[in-house]
């Protein structure tokens, strides 16, 4: 079993906030209309994606019916509709969409976690509920050895980022750096941060984040990674990336995958 393994069994039976395990499980038991005959996974969602990742992505927390019925973040919502099409675009995702944790996504260079792993009510999880989730996070952060920048969807995910970083044991900048979106931070170490608007319907809906907003992002993350001298990558070199890809069909042990 691998570290990311390890953490993601761990994650998944993690029963920590009452107020949210009721909710999770309340939800997957009473569905709505247009999924009742899915079976909810209803438990906490761990992070997905590649354990050698230089691109980790910092969420808020799943959807009730997104991930909290499908069992992989951003998936199954139109949140993740946004999120894995920007991803596309910048050759961080093997497909510009995510329907269920067996539509064969994969994700490199990228790592994908939350602020808080379990669906809150109202999308609004408490300040003792991000603390304690916390820890998730920080190990995450920890294992991903090759980070080198880090995009937050959101103020929340945001404040939850730089307080897990500072819980790792790394070094934040004083005064803290204030959330706007397209705001580029050098942390102390060299890692970058890069803030963006969450792709919540909210925000989507309202053209107050369009596609065009959100794919800037990623593609700057991607020029960054790529060095000061690289240009924007160009159509036929990310799908010969993706050829050479092996095909993966999801973060989750086996064991967990099995039991949905
Ligand atoms: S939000 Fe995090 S700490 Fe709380 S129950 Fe879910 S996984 Fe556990």
């Amino acid at each position: 079993m691998n570290w990311l393994e390890r953490l993601n069994a761990e994650v998944i039976t993690c029963r920590k906030c009452p107020r949210l395990v009721a909710h999770r499980e309340r939800v997957a038991r009473e569905k709505v209309r247009r999924y009742r005959d899915d079976e909810y996974w209803g438990k906490p969602i761990p992070g997905f994606g590649d354990p050698k990742a230089r691109l980790l992505v910092v969420g808020l927390a799943p959807a009730a019916h997104g991930g909290n019925r499908t069992g992989r973040i951003f998936t199954g919502d139109r949140s993740g509709d946004f999120l894995y099409a920007a991803l596309y675009r910048a050759a961080f995702a093997n497909q510009p969409w995510s329907g269920h944790r067996d539509d064969g996504l994969a994700l490199r260079e990228c790592f994908i976690t939350a602020a808080v792993r379990c669906a809150p009510p109202g999308n609004k999880p408490t300040p003792d509920e991000l603390a304690t989730c916390r820890p998730y996070l920080v190990e995450e952060m920890c294992l991903l050895r090759s980070l080198r920048i880090v995009v937050v969807l959101g103020r929340i995910a945001f404040d939850a980022f730089l307080k897990a970083w500072g819980d790792g044991g790394r070094a934040v900048p004083a005064p803290r750096p204030t959330f706007a979106h397209g705001a580029l931070t050098k942390l102390p170490d060299g890692v970058l941060l890069l803030a963006s608007y969450h792709p919540s319907q909210q925000n989507t809906q309202t053209g107050r984040l369009t596609s065009a907003m959100f794919q800037r992002i990623f593609a700057r993350a991607r020029r960054i990674l790529a060095g000061p001298r690289a240009s924007r990558p160009r159509e036929s070199k990310r799908r010969n990336v993706w050829k050479r890809l092996p095909r993966r069909r999801t973060g989750l042990p086996r064991a967990a995958s099995s039991g949905i």
